[in-house]
C-alpha cells in the first residue's frame, strides 16, 4: 500500500473522517534523521498527524506542528502542505525506552511534559500559533486535546507506527475523526460504540486491512470518500534558501568562511541534502549586501 490519505464524510456528513497510511514516509524520516525506535514512533506519529491536519482547510498552504518536551528526546517538529507534502526534523532521535508493563515504546517518557504548538501559515502574514500543555506526551491524545479545546472540534485521534527488531518502520498511519456541529446525539453514541471496539492503527494494518478497510469500520459503513491523495517525505529546499540564509550573516562570520574555510557546506536539517557554496559565491553574497544598503 503506497502512503496516501482519504478524506471522507460518514453517519450522514455528521462526521468527517481522515485515514492515512504512511510508512513510506515514516521510514524515510527514519533514514534521514537516524532515529532509534521509541523517537521513530514519535515523530512518525507526529509526521502523520501533521499529514493529515495539512489538509484541514484549503486555503491554508502550509501546517507546522512543534512539541517542546522535558523528555529525552527534547524537540521535534513536523511540516505538511496542501500537496501532502511531510518533513520534519528532531533534536534527538537516539532514544529507545519501553514501558515495563506492556513492552510497547515508551513515547510519552520520551517527550515528557511540555508543549504542543500548531503554527498555520507559517510563512504568510496570516500567519497564526496556537498551543497547549501536552496531556501525556502520547501525541494522539494531546492532539485530540488541541481540537477539542483550542478549536472547539470534538474530535478523536489514532496514530501508530510499528517498529520492527531490527529498528525499519513495519506499518505506520492514522486517523482523525471530527464531530461536525450539527451531529445527533445518536451518531456520537454509534461512534463512541465503535471506537471501543478499536485496538490499534498498527495491529489492524498488520492483519492486512487497508485504509479503505479502516474508513469503513470506523464509519460503520457509512463512509463517502470526498477526497484521497499521495503523501510523501518531501523537503522542499534549494540552494537559493541557503543563499539567504548565508546572507543573514553578519560580513566578519562570512569573511571566516572565506578566509579560512575557502567556502561554506551547508546541510538541509530536514533532508539532508549539502549545499556548498564556494568562495567567490560568498563574496557575492557580500557584495550583493553591500548593495542593497
Ligand atoms: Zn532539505
Amino acid at each position: 500500500m503506497k502512503d496516501h490519505l482519504l478524506i471522507s464524510t460518514a453517519y450522514n456528513n455528521e462526521i468527517r473522517i481522515y485515514v492515512s497510511y504512511t510508512k513510506d514516509l515514516v521510514e524515510e524520516a527514519r533514514n534521514i534523521h537516524k532515529t532509534w525506535p521509541t523517537a521513530t514512533a514519535a515523530f512518525g506519529r507526529l509526521l502523520t498527524g501533521a499529514a493529515m491536519m495539512g489538509f484541514f482547510n484549503k486555503d491554508e498552504s502550509e501546517l507546522t506542528l512543534r512539541i517542546d518536551g522535558d523528555g529525552p528526546i527534547g524537540w521535534l517538529v513536523a511540516e505538511s502542505n496542501i500537496q501532502g507534502e511531510v518533513r520534519g526534523n528532531i533534536d534527538k532521535g537516539e532514544v529507545y525506552l519501553k514501558y515495563h508493563d506492556t513492552n510497547k515504546l515508551a513515547v510519552g517518557q520520551a517527550i515528557g511534559n511540555g508543549h504542543l504548538t500548531v503554527i498555520r501559515n507559517p510563512k504568510l502574514k496570516s500567519a497564526y500559533s496556537s498551543t497547549i500543555e501536552l496531556v501525556n506526551g502520547e501525541i494522539a491524545e494531546d492532539l485530540t486535546y488541541f481540537f477539542s479545546y483550542s478549536e472547539q472540534v470534538p474530535s478523536s485521534v489514532g496514530l501508530g507506527v510499528l517498529v520492527d527488531t531490527n529498528s525499519s518502520v513495519v506499518q505506520a498511519g492514522g486517523f482523525i475523526i471530527q464531530v461536525l456541529p450539527y451531529a445527533s446525539e445518536e451518531t456520537i453514541t454509534k461512534l463512541e460504540d465503535t471506537l471501543k471496539n478499536f485496538t490499534s492503527v498498527t495491529d489492524y494494518f498488520s492483519e492486512g486491512n487497508t485504509t479503505e478497510d479502516l474508513l469503513s469500520f470506523l464509519a460503520n459503513n457509512t463512509e463517502n470518500i470526498l477526497e484521497s491523495h499521495d503523501l510523501k517525505y518531501h523537503c522542499g529546499c534549494n540552494k537559493e534558501y541557503f543563499r539567504k540564509t548565508l546572507a543573514k550573516l553578519d560580513d566578519a562570520t562570512l569573511n571566516v568562511l572565506i578566509d579560512e574555510d575557502n567556502g561554506a557546506e551547508i546541510v538541509c536539517e530536514y533532508c539532508n541534502k549539502t549545499y556548498y557554496f564556494t568562495k567567490e559565491e560568498l563574496i557575492e553574497i557580500i557584495d550583493n549586501k553591500k548593495l542593497q544598503v
